[in-house]
């Protein structure tokens, strides 16, 4: 199977086949601007050094700082890292924020790290980074494993080193340390707003039985945004094991035995299954908010769903793309439908550089205008161009990058 940036260019390739853009942007926008490795020493706990490698690739900054947030994963490495900061840049262009792509990383597996240890981990990352981040240069952010804490610690490391205080080198901090309101439901939330913007025009009931890969960050505040919106959650999954209920799932109650256990699976309120068959279950809109290359050549033609909307980054390959175009399942792609976690993260930068506090509520209609507008453009151009809603997204952004080159 490709690599996740090797899927991305074959998404590149695709897309722009349909229109013409000029052969050197083609040609330059297929690489990133930069890529740094670095290795963090962390002292454990029992007075052993380890050795830990660190990313952060700098894909494109035409229209703007590099933004993109930082995974630490055990199977994370320098490609992933490309192929997420290639998909950040597109991203910030679809929204239309004042923002390039960039994207970070670490290899480590954070569960088998002690608090102190990860707080090593990443203010090291931080201290390797320090002169190639900042305000106006590159403002990192979470991603899968790193949470408003770390972002917190890193924030903190680089006032130390740069006596920047500000805060606005980092985004996803906690309220208390200068992040936004409405951060941490954001990406789900910005998924929603797409949703009803798109949810008739493609066909969906009013109220949907909605399938959720992952119960992450993206995928439990998926769950409560839907459920409070009246939709029924029937399954969801994490890398422990999968739960379902036709009748939809009491989201309050998993969330406190996900607590209780560290996974759903076991969940009283519904039927334990196997993790692999999540995907496959019947339902109206499927959400994969995991990881990538989920809905592949090999399974998506089992896909069961009316409408796929990724929360995640990269969970369907271009195969896979096909399989369901020719099968008439619409997939609402992760450059449009999670990007309300950059959105507000860039709303964060603003606040942080102008000493602003927006409430909750400012955030959210600020959040809803520009998702709304941009779903019904990428609907539109599909149209117009009878593809899909991934090249028709791909197609925009692209345009909006290649006007600021020009422009520079
Ligand atoms: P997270 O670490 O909070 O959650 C990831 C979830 O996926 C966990 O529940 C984990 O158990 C589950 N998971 C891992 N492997 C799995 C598997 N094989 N099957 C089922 N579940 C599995 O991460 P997150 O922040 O929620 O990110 C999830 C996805 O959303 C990633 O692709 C990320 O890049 C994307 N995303 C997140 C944000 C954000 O603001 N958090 C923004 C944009 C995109």
């Amino acid at each position: 199977m490709n690599n996740p940036f090797q899927n991305a260019l074959q998404q590149l390739e695709r897309a722009t086949k349909l229109t013409s853009f000029s052969p050197d942007f083609l040609k330059r926008i297929a690489y990133p601007d930069r890529q740094i490795r670095i290795t963090i020493p962390v002292k454990m706990d029992d007075g052993t050094l380890n050795m830990y490698e660190g990313y952060r690739v700098q894909f494109n900054n035409a229209r703007g700082p590099y933004k993109g947030g930082i995974r630490y994963h055990q199977d994370t490495d320098i490609e992933e890292v490309k192929a997420l900061a290639f998909w950040m840049a597109l991203k910030c262009a679809v929204v239309n924020i004042p923002m390039g792509g960039g994207k970070g990383g670490v290899t480590v597996n954070p569960k088998e790290l002690s608090k102190t240890e990860l707080e090593a981990l990443s203010r090291g990352w931080m201290r390797g980074m320090s002169d190639v981040v900042g305000p106006q240069k590159d403002v990192p952010a979470p991603d899968v494993n790193t949470t408003p804490e770390i972002m917190s610690w890193m924030a903190d490391e680089f006032g130390k080193i740069t006596g920047d205080t500000s805060g606005a080198v980092i985004t996803g901090k906690p309220i208390e340390n200068g992040g936004s309101q409405g951060r941490g439901t954001a990406t789900a939330q910005g998924g929603f707003y797409v949703f009803e913007t798109l949810r008739e025009k493609l066909g969906l009931p009013e109220v949907c039985r909605v399938v959720i890969q992952g119960f992450g960050n993206a995928g439990e505040h998926a769950a409560d945004i839907w459920t409070k919106a009246g939709h029924k959650v029937i399954a969801t999954s994490d890398s422990r094991g999968a739960i379902r209920n036709p009748d939809g799932l009491d989201i309050p109650a998993l969330y406190e035995h996900k607590k209780a256990t560290g996974s759903v699976a076991g969940f009283a309120g519904g039927e334990t299954f196997d993790a692999h068959e999540l995907l496959f279950q019947a339902c109206d809109l499927l959400i994969p908010a995991a990881l990538e290359n989920q809905i592949q050549e090999g399974n998506a033609n089992r896909i069961q769903a009316k409408v796929v909307l990724e929360l995640a980054n990269g969970p369907t390959t271009p195969e896979a793309d096909d399989t369901l175009f020719a099968r008439g399942i619409p997939v609402i792609p992760d450059i449009l439908a999670n990007a309300g976690g950059v959105t507000v993260s860039t709303f964060e930068w603003e606040q942080n550089l102008k000493d602003e506090h927006w409430s909750e509520e400012e955030v959210f209609e600020k959040l809803r205008v520009i998702m709304d507008r941009e779903a019904l453009e990428i609907f539109e151009k599909s149209k117009a161009l009878s593809t899909d809603l991934r090249r028709a997204a791909f197609i925009i952004a692209l345009e909006r990058i290649q006007q600021a080159m020009l422009e520079k």
